[in-house]
């Protein structure tokens, strides 16, 4: 075993720090496992603006501040992927490549990750011009045109933050209208250099090992080839839940879908943030779990005693 504790906590986002605040709050030993890095997605969005108190501050340092108050306060992290839960006498064996970590009770804040368009060659041309991170890939093309696919909050917001440095960018969504926030699409349809494909889907990337366009086709059954440097995907997230499923009940798109108490159905299991099934995946939902499953899986430690 490479160390016991209270509370593991599987994902370093938003649910997963706020839950470890709770927990060390209570006075649990705590350690948060995350695979990529602390913040979660949050810290790739450029400007947060409507987490109550904090009028305005870049997803990063929302992100810095929130795991630097974990550790401050005692929790313990490490970057390491969790590959399975063990069930192991009264609690679990979290299992990493490294080792086990054994803990009372878990709590999955695994998140989730980007979708993809499933348009053909999209693996192939991951990283050569099909990208997934505005706020990460953006500066690459700078002066150059470019697409969005999608037409949700994420969507809108990278075709307006791209719109400041790129030369143009298409934004093509499968429907007739967005489902983005009206503010945010009020201002990118004043940004001259930004075009709306509605109804339309991106049905081909063109370009060999590096991307050069993509075919778009309309819903009038009308197509077109466009020259872009880039498409930037953004049409939504899927759960990171496969590897826990065997002890997590999830829905058929792979959401856990424990209710507001965050419990999973399993003693000692609790999930939290957007990793969950719900109508709202926010930052302000995601601490919100994060609260409601330390909470209950501190007063599951505490019955054991
Ligand atoms: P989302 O709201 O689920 O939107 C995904 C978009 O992609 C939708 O417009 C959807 O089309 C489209 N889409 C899905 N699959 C597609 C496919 N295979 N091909 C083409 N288009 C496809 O995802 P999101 O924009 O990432 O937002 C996720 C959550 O985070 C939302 O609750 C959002 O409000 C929130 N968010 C908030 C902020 C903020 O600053 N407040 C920023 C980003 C995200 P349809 O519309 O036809 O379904």
């Amino acid at each position: 075993m490479l160390g016991t504790y209270d509370i593991v906590i599987v994902g370093g986002g938003p649910a997963g720090l706020a839950a470890a605040i709770y927990g060390r709050r209570a006075e649990k030993s705590v350690l948060v496992l995350e695979k990529n890095g602390f913040g979660g997605q949050i810290a790739w969005s450029p400007m947060v603006d409507n987490f109550p108190g904090i009028p305005s501050v870049s997803g990063a340092e929302l992100a810095d501040r929130m795991f630097s108050q974990a550790l401050d306060m005692g929790a313990e992290a490490e970057l390491a992927e969790v590959t399975r839960l063990r069930r192991e006498g009264a609690g679990y064996a979290v299992v990493t490549p490294d080792g086990d970590y054994a803990a009372k009770a878990v709590i999955l804040a695994t998140g989730a990750q980007h979708r993809r368009l499933g348009v053909a060659r999209e693996e192939e041309l991951a990283g050569n011009g099909v990208c997934y991170c505005a706020v990460c890939d953006g500066a690459f093309y700078a002066g150059r045109p470019v697409a969005v696919a999608g037409g949700g909050d994420s969507a809108v917001q990278d075709a307006l933050l791209l719109s400041n440095s790129c030369s143009q960018v298409y934004i093509i969504h499968r429907r007739g209208e967005f489902r983005a926030e009206e503010a945010n699409v009020e201002a990118l349809r004043e940004r001259e250099n930004v075009a709306m494909l509605m109804s339309a889907r991106v049905t081909a990337l063109l370009g060999d090992g590096e991307l050069t366009g993509v075919r778009v086709e309309s819903e009038d059954g009308s197509a077109r080839e466009i020259e872009v440097d880039a498409l930037f995907v953004a049409v939504g997230s899927e759960p990171d839940s496969a590897p826990f499923a065997d002890l997590a009940a999830t829905d058929a798109a792979g959401w856990f879908t424990a209710g507001e108490s965050c419990e999973a159905g399993k003693p000692g299991l609790f999930v939290a943030g957007d990793c969950r099934a719900k109508s709202v995946r926010q930052l302000t939902t995601a601490v919100g779990d994060g609260a409601a499953a330390a909470v209950a899986a501190c007063r599951y430690v505490d019955a054991l005693r």
